[in-house]
């Protein structure tokens, strides 16, 4: 499948606390072009989430009903919910030739890794642990314990680092965003991408 593909697909994975959500709005805003999936879960919305935009929200039974049909191009289990990326959106899109970019944990990175060789996968890093646990303090309103499970599982996620192909430390917001757009940007400029979206350019290989 993934031959007849011509967009750019690319991963973000990053563990809560280092602001991956904030930088990949950033670009999104400095890319028009980029298509953001928005995956499904069952997690319960925050206050102020909407139901097609953050995420689709749907029960446990649906989610495991596109699963078990081939939904998903990519699952996980994180936190206690389900999340997963469609599989007909996700097709649909790059085969328009839309860029496309999942923000997704290290399981479905490495899924997605697995079906889209061609794909491109970015881990955000905090700028260090003394700033991530300050981060995942938030407002000051959950216990030690939750501190400390958070931190726990931010560094589960963060020990799987050596699996992506990019990282980006999250130090400086603006820095990050100008280093996920040129990880865009040469992704777009890699040869197989370049070969499937402009083929007219490689007439004399044939
Ligand atoms: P949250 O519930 O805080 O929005 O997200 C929790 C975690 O689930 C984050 O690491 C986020 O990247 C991940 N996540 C969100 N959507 C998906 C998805 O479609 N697939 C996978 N594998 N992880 C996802």
């Amino acid at each position: 499948m993934q031959n007849i593909m011509p967009g750019t697909l690319i991963t973000v994975t990053a563990p809560s606390g280092a602001g991956k959500t904030t930088l990949v709005r950033e670009l999104s805003q400095r890319e028009p072009d980029l298509r953001l999936s928005v995956s499904y879960t069952t997690r319960p919305p925050r206050e102020g989430e909407e139901d097609g935009r953050e995420y689709h929200f749907i029960e446990t039974r649906r989610f495991l009903e596109m699963r078990d049909t081939n939904g998903f191009i990519e699952w996980a289990e994180v936190h206690g919910s389900y999340y997963g990326t469609s599989r007909d959106w996700l097709s649909g899109q790059l085969g328009e030739g839309r860029d496309t970019m999942l923000e997704i944990d290290w399981q479905g990175a490495r899924q997605v890794r697995e079906a889209f060789p061609d794909s491109v996968s970015v881990f955000v890093l905090p700028p260090s642990l003394s700033e991530l646990e300050n981060r995942l303090r938030g407002r000051g309103t959950d216990s030690e314990g939750t501190i400390a499970r958070r931190l726990q599982a931010a560094l589960g996620e963060m020990r799987h680092v050596q699996e992506f192909a990019y990282v980006i430390i999250n130090d400086r917001l603006p820095n990050a965003v100008d280093e996920l757009a040129a990880i865009v940007r040469a992704a777009r400029l890699r040869y197989p991408n370049q070969y499937k979206r402009h083929p007219q350019y490689f007439s004399f290989l044939v």
